[in-house]
């Protein structure tokens, strides 16, 4: 019997738990499991368990395991989510095979993503990946690149900009853990007030999902705690 089934609902448990502790609808946080590392079988296992999203960071592991699952369960409708980092010689496969992009950090790759996405494939949906620490000297900058790109995403044809995403340091303290997350989702608040349209804070890994869940995170992105530790030298 795999573990994979009695994870998801302990973590989906979590969310539901942690979401009414700071008064918030569960309904309007959603689950990707990251599945990097993990076979397609292990991917298989947690779709069938109810799981539809999956994110992954790096494009070829992630394109094999695609074909795999699609020549082992065809029928099955997997919404797939690139979340590692992004070289421009991957942006092509990058725009074919993902539904969404959640760590774009330059202006390159979005207007690459644009030009390659497929034209018959809907917008690509993406978040900007905001550089955001405690040190505030430092995310002042980024905070202020974080914008401009925001906007060129908006006005690039086949690209929809969804929102924003982060990955702080990790802080023992829980109230110094939210500070970043409290950041990003200010830099969203004040982007829609400029027109933008976003609905979407890409925030929250298994050790920091509470702290992000609190401060309003709509995605949250959980590997470890649904699929166990990581092995990088299994293949
Ligand atoms: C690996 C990874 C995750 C999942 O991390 P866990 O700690 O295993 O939950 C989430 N987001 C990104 C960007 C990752 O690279």
């Amino acid at each position: 019997m795999s573990i994979i089934p009695t994870n998801l609902q302990a973590v989906q448990d979590h969310i539901n738990a942690t979401a009414h502790s700071v008064s918030r609808d569960p309904a309007t946080i959603h689950l990707i499991a990251v599945s990097k590392t993990c076979s397609a079988q292990a991917i298989i296992e947690a779709a069938h368990a109810g799981q539809r999203a999956f994110g992954e960071n790096y494009e070829q592991e992630a394109i094999d395991k695609m074909a795999q699952i699609q020549a082992i369960e065809p029928n099955l409708d997997l919404e797939w989510h690139y979340i590692g980092s992004i070289q421009s010689n991957k942006t092509r496969a990058i725009a074919k095979h993902f539904d969404w992009v959640h760590s774009v950090d330059r202006e390159r790759i979005a207007r690459r993503l644009s030009e390659q996405r497929p034209d018959n494939l809907p917008s690509l949906n993406i978040c900007i990946q905001v550089n955001i620490s405690n040190e505030t000297t430092k995310s002042g900058l980024a905070l202020e690149e974080a914008r401009k790109l925001a906007h060129a995403v908006a006005s690039l044809p086949k690209l929809k900009l969804r929102g924003l995403m982060a990955i702080p340091e990790p802080e023992l303290n829980s109230e110094k853990q939210r500070e970043p997350f409290r950041q990003l989702k200010q830099l969203f608040n004040q982007l829609n007030a400029e027109g933008l349209n976003m609905d979407t804070l890409s925030m929250g890994m298994t050790a920091d999902m509470d702290a992000a869940i609190a401060e309003g995170a709509t995605i949250v992105r959980i590997g470890t705690a649904i699929f166990g530790a990581r092995d990088y030298h299994a293949k």
